[in-house]
């Protein structure tokens, strides 16, 4: 449905024109527009969300004075903490003009925010703008490989068409050897342009058909939320034959980056403004902080993603443009689960997504098909609601014949690295 939207967004040429001229500017033309963006999104919140509202009026920082890039880290940093709760706070237009979307990416903080419309649009733009650089058309017929699953309640449906977004999704769990010629027949049916989707997902996909000798060229693959391995890079390529796009974003959608067709990993310096956090105790890594330049409803300055990166590429990218380079994005790689049925389960934090009003939430593998959700209840929480929804996630997500039992804590352990992780594998499977 919101695709349909987004592609008949009115500005849509006006932003594609932006953006298509962005792509030749200057380091300083880059800059002034970053600014320029930066002085009107300040001047909104500041009158117009409370949390902001009360920030200034508290600090005493005049917000006419926040004025160049130089000037951002007057403002406070924020992080998840200040989305899990009351993130209506940050709201300049009414709820009801702004679409609501929740995660907790690998986190197991799952945050609420909202979205205008033309953020949206905008965000889809910016991506095409990527594909342009590889020949792939604004709306390529996609075979994608989520964890969307085509029809939980009929267990003979291996793939859906998304109506209006040109898109066939596939099931991660309904990628089986057994089934394989009969998708395999569906695909080619749709005749895809481009795969786009998870690398794990993928991953399982060209494995099964390396082993039958099938190939599946496509113009491209597109993969995003998570790291892609060497061995992922070359099993794609051997079965898909295209190039591989990987873009870096987060649901809080404060910044966004991507690889161009010369190998280069670039942020997209007019979706939002990255400024780069030292990690305590390293000196080669710095964690993403972004403030992103179009979401006028919800205005968020300065958000820290939790992701890390290595040292930038000191070198300009053959490429030409002058889109900051960045290092090498880690942190999200997330263990495989494993169904009752032996098939895996890439991203298995997808099934804590949607679990809001708790303080923590993560759910753990004791054994194939056997998951412990472990939930951490705060003032108000609906726990009867958050196992219902848990149990429902699990069904189409993991597929039908899961075990799955509930804990509820005061606290969940953290890794080693003190993080808490939103899905984690107790036993090795
Ligand atoms: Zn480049």
């Amino acid at each position: 449905m919101h695709h349909r939207v987004r592609h008949a967004f009115p500005f849509r040429w006006a932003m594609r024109q932006s953006l298509r001229r962005m792509e030749s500017a200057s380091a300083e033309e880059i800059t002034r527009y970053q600014e320029r963006r930066l002085r009107a999104l300040v001047r909104v919140a500041a009158s117009r969300s409370s949390f902001y509202r009360e920030w200034f009026a508290g600090s005493g920082v005049d917000p006419a004075s926040i004025r160049t890039l130089a000037d951002l880290p007057r403002l406070p940093l924020l992080d998840r903490s200040h989305l899990v709760h009351a993130s209506d706070r940050f709201l300049v237009y009414p709820r009801k003009l702004m679409w609501v979307a929740h995660s907790g990416g690998t986190s197991g903080r799952v945050v609420t925010v909202h979205r205008t419309p033309g953020s949206s649009a905008f965000e889809l733009s910016a991506l095409q703008r990527q594909w342009s650089w590889f020949d792939v058309p604004h709306r390529p017929r996609s075979l994608l490989l989520r964890s969307n699953d085509p029809d939980p309640h009929r267990t003979g449906v291996l793939t859906r068409k998304v109506p209006g977004a040109g898109q066939l999704a596939v099931s991660s769990f309904r990628l089986s050897r057994e089934q394989l010629p009969r998708l395999l027949e569906q695909i080619r049916a749709f005749d895809p342009q481009v795969v786009e989707g998870w690398p794990s997902s993928i991953t399982i996909l060209a494995s099964l058909l390396r082993d039958r000798g099938e190939r599946l060229p496509v113009t491209a693959v597109i993969v995003s939320s998570e790291v892609v391995t060497a061995e992922q890079l070359r099993l794609m390529r051997e079965v898909f034959y295209g190039p591989v796009i990987d873009y870096y974003g987060q649901t809080e959608r404060v910044a966004m980056a991507g690889n161009c067709e010369a190998g280069g990993y670039h942020e997209f310096p007019d979706y939002g403004i990255i400024e780069l956090l030292p990690v305590e105790g390293r000196t080669d890594r710095w964690e993403i902080v972004g403030t992103p330049l179009h979401n006028w409803g919800f205005p968020l300055f300065r958000y820290r993603t939790g992701d890390e990166v290595g040292p930038s590429p000191t070198a300009p990218c053959p490429c030409g443009r002058a889109f900051r380079l960045l290092g090498r994005i880690d942190g999200r790689v997330e263990d495989t689960f494993t169904a009752a049925n032996g098939q895996p389960l890439p991203l298995p934090h997808t099934v804590v997504k949607n679990l809001v009003g708790l303080r923590e939430v993560q759910v753990a593998q004791l054994a194939p098909g056997r998951f412990e959700f472990r939930l951490v209840p705060t003032t108000g929480s609906d726990i009867a609601a958050a196992q219902q929804q848990a149990l429902q996630n699990v069904d189409k997500y993991f597929g039908p014949h899961q075990t799955v039992t509930f804990r509820i804590m005061d606290h969940i352990p953290r890794e080693p690295s003190g993080k808490l992780k939103a899905a984690i594998r107790l036993t090795n499977l």
